[in-house]
């Protein structure tokens, strides 16, 4: 039997195990840093298949590393699986239909995202015993990436320091290799402390944290002109105050956001705001507070193990929709803005633009074949993947688990990521997931290997990798 059918047969016949796994994590949302089912329920789906797993890693109660095999090559698959605040959904209802009012749900579908990682590396651990091959497969148990940078505390850790490869996917409206480079995201609160004082009769003995707020942000915005292009800031007040005009404001706090195509450029805006609040306490009489947040590197696909993941997507070939799927698809489809194809990104199709709008306009599933574009485009997005991507070298896959169109982080996603249609991307996506790295342990001179690290190191140009947040910044549980 060909590395193919091995790896989408050992899929196949355990599918039942999967999504009924999915189902479940699906059935009990769990938000960031709290995945304490869903981090069980894949750590025994692992150790039912002769991992190793070591739980509570990187001060993290439900991260874990499932390992299998010994020696190198050491290749890492990540999983995800917490759910999001507000979007409970009923499966499959094409209107807004909560289970729990304001309850979490999987809107991003990160209970396919975690099973389809975790089938991967099932798959692979049946292929390098059955064929006696040297190495070792771990499966990463990566929490809180909705907001909560799990794996940049995993890196932080050094728990990816000795891979040569990372892997993991996304479920997604087509079929593609990920060659899409990311932003770096970091944030941080500022705090002004002032005095009270009534506006009237003392002013004179007030010190206002308003005002310090006021001038850290005129300073920012001046800032803005002298800030890399491709790097932007947001900000947003936390506390302006209080509502009383007639008392100098004791406190107040402003949260800001710095994006930037690399971390370094993010970084040093986010030092360079840490010297306009401290100006602007200098100028009030104010003290100020720097709280630091969680963040993201930039996101660096490699490209010889993208092109690896391209291979495998090709010879896995595009996901099979019955009826059943395009009529779920068709209303949900209904249920979304007309323009909500627009913002697709088509360069990943295979298709010029024109052929790629008309064909998300009028297609509600993806069945195209994906093939590798060898051409790195740029999202404004962000991802904890970027901190694994600045450790070791990694690729990713993006996979059709949703009607073409439907927003992230909707009703609609929920609605969908227990259906068949996510079902059917999740058990493409462990397939090609886990013929890519079926791929690297078969290659025993490691030559791919060592092409994925030879671009690493250009892209890191002797860099190591920073955390974005200090040692002293602790998971929240
Ligand atoms: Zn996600």
């Amino acid at each position: 039997m060909n590395t193919r059918d091995f790896i989408v047969n050992d899929i196949e016949n355990s599918r039942d195990t999967y999504i009924g796994v999915s189902c479940r994590i699906w059935d009990h949302p769990e938000l960031a840093f709290h995945e304490d089912k869903s981090s069980a329920l894949l750590q025994d789906m692992l150790k039912n298949a002769g991992f190793t797993v070591k739980a509570g890693v990187a001060d993290m109660t439900t991260a874990f590393v499932a390992e299998y095999g010994s020696g190198s090559p050491v290749i890492g698959i990540m999983g995800e699986f917490d759910a999001l605040p507000g979007m409970s959904q009923r499966s499959e209802s094409v209107e807004r239909e909560p289970l729990v009012e304001n309850g979490p749900g999987h809107a991003c579908g990160h209970n396919l995202l975690g099973t389809g990682s975790a089938a991967a590396a099932i798959a692979v651990r049946h292929y390098i015993e059955s064929n006696s091959l040297k190495g070792t497969i771990r499966f990463y148990g990566c929490p809180a990436e909705e907001g909560g940078s799990g794996k940049a505390y995993m890196a932080r850790a050094g728990l990816f320091h000795d891979l040569d490869a990372a892997f993991s996917w996304h479920p997604s409206r087509y079929l593609s290799p990920w060659m899409v480079r990311m932003n770096a995201c970091i944030s941080a609160e500022f705090w002004f402390e002032g005095i009270a004082a009534h506006a009237a009769s003392a002013p004179w003995m007030g010190r206002s944290a308003l005002d310090a707020c006021e001038i850290m942000n005129i300073g920012m915005n001046y800032m803005r002109e002298h800030i890399p292009e491709h790097a932007k800031l947001h900000y947003a007040y936390l506390n302006a105050g209080g509502t009383a005009p007639n008392i100098v404001p004791e406190s107040a706090g402003l949260r800001y956001i710095f994006r930037a195509s690399n971390v370094e450029d993010a970084l040093d805006i986010r030092s360079r705001a840490e010297d306009a609040a401290k100006g602007a306490a200098l100028i009030t009489g104010t003290k100020v507070t720097i709280k630091y947040s969680e963040g993201y590197a930039d996101y660096m696909p490699n490209i010889p193990l993208t092109k690896l993941m391209g291979k495998a997507v090709e010879e896995v070939g595009p996901i099979a929709y019955d009826e059943k799927d395009y009529e779920l698809a068709r209303k949900i489809r209904a249920s979304l803005p007309e323009n909500c194809t627009n913002n697709i990104m088509w360069q990943y199709t295979g298709l010029n633009e024109s052929e790629a709008r008309e064909y998300f306009k009028t297609h509600v599933l993806y069945d195209r074949p994906g093939k590798f574009i060898d051409t790195v485009c740029n999202a404004p997005a962000s991802s904890d993947m970027g901190d694994v991507s600045h450790c070791v070298p990694t690729a990713q896959v993006e996979v059709p688990c949703y009607t073409i169109g439907t927003p992230n982080h909707t009703w609609q996603m929920t609605a969908q990521t227990r259906s068949t249609i996510g079902q059917k991307g999740m058990l493409e996506a462990a397939k090609c997931i886990g013929l890519c790295v079926a791929k690297l342990f078969e290659d025993t001179d490691g030559e791919i290997l060592k092409s994925a690290r030879q671009e690493f190191d250009t892209q890191m140009q002797g860099r190591s990798y920073v955390c974005t947040f200090p040692d002293t910044l602790m998971p929240p549980r």
